[in-house]
């Protein structure tokens, strides 16, 4: 098949849909909750998953899943779930291995909503988590590890700090302790990273960034490597019978497939967190263009990330492209390209930040980050407000810090609105 030699590019315009005669050229849009079938016995066999088929878009969909094929060639994974936003698809990925009792080693620098889940909403759950700074040693991080740890979690290039994640410390760790990494790949996006490629096992995506890409559509997926043991007597929810499902075993019946076939069987059929068809579409869209866009905000991020390195207004920058940046190396090892977030610092702290993104003009003051569209946001009072000031510094959030995603416009009309905000920001 050719399919299995398609580079990225090709993928993200063509894989996973293969149209027959006379068929839609585009994923066609299936907006059904359900799907006929023409006697009891197929669907009772759909039901005992002893056919693969959609039966109700709460388990699968066409649209759904030609999104989610899409985004398995592109990691190179096994299988993947469509979720109904990132958040969804982290909580998922961890209950679907994690339960009370049991505990998580997450590095600390996290999406602020992640940094929740696991600190506050999880261990409400019973599941608890020890966050270690993921520039520690590995045997610092290995002695975080308890007997009840199920998986280690971190996010390839972190939200908002740009953190690069050392996968193979945290693999080896993980590995070391029969426990699966699981990475948040949000920002890199699998164009210009591929966690399975450096040991990471299972793979999570905020879909509403830049795979979207033009903040239109919530959405979220898991991405299975299939090369995780689970039969390493650690995991026994996908070895034992599983009694919703008359008794039968993950590995058993779907070998590789294991993770990610109990995750939409149980998980989604009983809490319901699914992507619909209509953002899954638009996502699966907006991944045509993954790698021009990418290409595209890795070159104005450096850019901007160097102008603003030269000008006098501006204390610090923060960007895994700037050659002095401390996430250069790892940056340079592991992702093709530095992608479009940077953070800065303006002169004059806090209250000349505030004055610099009220003048942006071009740029716009926004919850989001990572679509085509140039956008500020100020973490400590805004994604990460809820955290304490020292949940805030451990999350790399210093109460300057300016996120800038840089969007896909002209790079000289962005250094102008900057130039001219700074300007404002500097006077007052
Ligand atoms: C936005 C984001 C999330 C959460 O995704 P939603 O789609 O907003 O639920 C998780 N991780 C990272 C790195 C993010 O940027």
């Amino acid at each position: 098949m050719a399919e299995k030699t398609w580079k990225a590019e090709t993928i993200a315009v063509q894989g996973a849909y293969e149209p027959g005669n006379g068929d839609p050229r585009v994923v066609p849009l299936a907006l059904s909750t359900t799907f006929a079938y023409d006697s009891a016995q197929d669907v009772a066999d759909l039901f005992d998953l002893k056919t693969f088929g959609h039966f109700y878009t709460r388990l699968s969909n066409p649209t759904v899943a030609a999104f989610e094929g899409k985004m398995c060639m592109l990691e190179g994974g096994a299988g993947a779930l469509a979720c109904a936003s990132g958040q969804s698809a982290t909580s998922l990925a961890i209950m679907n291995i994690c339960q009370a009792g049991q505990h998580v080693v997450a590095a600390s620098t996290l999406y602020g909503g992640t940094y929740n889940l696991l600190s506050h909403t999880l261990p409400k759950f019973g599941i608890n988590c020890t966050f270690v700074d993921q520039k520690a040693p590995a045997q610092e991080i290995a002695a975080a590890i308890q007997d009840k740890t199920r998986l280690v979690f971190g996010e390839a290039l972190s939200n908002p700090g740009t953190e690069v994640l050392d996968f193979e410390k945290f693999a080896g760790v993980a590995h070391a302790a029969g426990i699966p990494l699981i990475v948040d790949n949000t920002f890199p996006t699998p164009y210009l990273c591929r966690p399975f490629d450096f040991g990471a096992d299972i793979v999570v995506h905020s879909s509403s960034k830049y795979l979207d890409g033009h903040a239109v559509s919530l959405g979220g997926v898991i991405v299975d490597s299939g090369r995780f043991n689970w039969a390493n007597g650690r995991f026994p929810e996908l070895t034992e019978p599983d009694e919703s499902y008359h008794g039968m075993s993950y590995t058993g019946a779907f070998g590789e497939l294991a993770y990610i076939v109990k995750a939409r069987a149980q998980l989604t059929r009983d809490l319901g967190a699914v992507m619909s068809p209509m953002n899954a579409w638009l996502a699966n869209l907006g991944l045509e263009t993954l790698h021009i866009r990418m290409e595209r905000h890795t070159e104005n991020a450096t850019r901007l990330a160097e102008w603003l390195a030269h000008d006098k207004r501006v204390q610090w920058v923060k960007y895994p492209g700037l050659k002095n940046d401390p996430n250069h190396a790892l940056a340079r090892k592991y992702l093709k390209g530095m992608s479009g977030v940077l953070t800065f610092g303006v002169r004059g702290g806090a209250q000349a930040g505030e004055r610099f993104m009220n003048s942006l003009r071009l740029a716009k003051l926004v919850v989001h980050v990572a679509d085509t569209r140039t956008c500020v946001l100020h973490p400590a009072s805004m994604t990460h407000r809820q955290l304490s000031p020292e949940q805030q510094q451990a999350a790399g959030v210093t109460p300057e810090l300016i996120r800038v995603s840089v969007g896909i416009e002209n790079i000289d009309d962005i250094i102008a609105d900057f130039d001219q905000a700074l300007a404002v920001a500097c006077q007052g």
